[in-house]
């Protein structure tokens, strides 16, 4: 039945499927009643959180009446001393999310059009038809591309920028395809966009990267005050659930945000947590570690298996199943794996993994074994 408030809303949000999220352990328990689930469905940190992160969250507890900071204080200015600039180039989001829909509702509306990939990141969709401005979204790289299949197509984003173009969103690398773009190539984009276009470079992955020819992009910005770098706590910070990220960008920009911005929009907890995550190297080196060679792990299971999948960088990888991927999906739930289906990208023969611990991966790879052997011999 048709929702009769639907021709309400405002014509934009009225054309919008809700996102799609990684389905929780505790729904599967509910539908099939089994425990001891795999999740590698949200691209989460499996290590758990780090510790020094959850002895600031418990510190931090007994101030629960009191507002957050809303300007977050320490926490930027932490983060300006981490990526050597001024604290006033930085935006605190609940969640990096947060400030992909401040860039949209500053810089974007109806007559302002929006640039994007085939396939990227779910988020930037919402963004953009939430505040009526219009998409413009660039084929992909083929699948069958030597280099990056599936990735963003820089020389096709180019041309779908006008006058009108007030964003360009490029994840490197992106989701769910976990494809990335190197120094040289993204440079000359942003070199090449004009000045009244903002390129907003979505890193939610970067610390995962050991690539050599990876930028890191936020020592651009002097070079090109049209560029927005997003980051955040939720993957390899391993802190999703408290939903902290942000953006580095020209002060003027940042200056934008801020009076977009929901005043108390990154909570006490999530900031303090933050800082101390920031400050655990050990953490991150362990689980940048455990990721890394997991995801060769997983990449080489594929191989052996005889399943294709895009080569990935971050931690997760997008699997080819050569056939629709939902039945496949629904059998490793059965198995108690939780993967992510993509076909709402339009992608409906993937599934993207997430990485996961040893013993997880080992539960993932034998339920994908067992599941494709009943599938080929029912
Ligand atoms: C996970 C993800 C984000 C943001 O997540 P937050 O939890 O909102 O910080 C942003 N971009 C990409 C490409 C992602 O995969």
């Amino acid at each position: 039945m048709s929702n009769p408030y639907a021709m309400l809303a405002v014509p934009g949000v009225q054309r919008l499927k809700p996102y799609q999220p990684g389905k929780p352990v505790s729904e599967l328990e509910r539908e099939l009643g089994i425990s001891n689930i795999v999740k590698l469905a949200s691209n989460e940190n499996p290590l758990g959180p780090s510790e020094r992160a959850m002895a600031a969250v418990r510190a931090e507890l007994s101030e629960s009446t009191r507002y957050p900071d809303a300007s977050g204080f320490e926490l930027k200015a932490a983060l300006a001393a981490r990526h050597g600039v001024d604290p006033g180039c930085i935006t605190l989001g609940n969640g990096s999310n947060d400030v992909l829909v401040m860039l949209a509702e500053a810089f974007l509306h109806e007559s302002r059009e929006a640039v994007y990939s085939q396939y990227a990141f779910a988020v930037y969709a919402i963004a953009v038809q939430t505040v009526g401005a219009t998409a413009r979204i660039a084929p992909a790289r083929p699948a069958d591309a030597d280099a990056q299949p599936l990735g963003h197509d820089l020389g096709a984003m180019r041309e779908l920028v006008t006058e009108r173009t007030r964003l360009v969103f490029i994840a490197n690398p992106n989701n769910p395809t976990g494809t990335w773009l190197s120094a040289g190539e993204l440079r000359a984009f942003v070199a090449d966009v004009p000045a009244d276009t903002l390129v907003v470079v979505d890193q939610a992955y970067a610390e995962y990267l050991r690539e050599p020819d990876y930028a890191d992009c936020i020592d651009w910005l002097d070079e090109f005050p049209n560029l927005v770098v997003t980051r955040t706590f939720s993957k390899a910070y391993g802190l999703a659930a408290l939903r902290v990220g942000y953006a580095v960008s020209a002060p003027g920009i940042a200056d934008i945000l801020n009076r977009v911005r929901q005043p108390f929009n990154v909570n006490s907890l999530a900031l303090v947590a933050a800082q101390a995550a920031l400050e655990d190297s050990d953490y991150l080196a362990r689980s940048v570690a455990m990721n890394n060679s997991e995801l060769r792990r997983l990449e080489e299971a594929s191989d052996a298996m005889g399943l294709s999948y895009v080569p990935s960088v971050g931690n997760f990888v997008l699997v080819d199943m050569g056939e629709d991927a939902q039945p496949v999906f629904q059998a490793l739930l059965h198995e108690g794996v939780i993967v992510r289906p993509v076909a709402n990208y339009g992608l409906p023969e993937h599934l993207r993994i997430s990485v996961g611990t040893p013993d997880e991966n080992s539960r993932l790879l034998a339920a994908l074994a067992k599941v494709r052997g009943d599938r080929a011999s029912p």
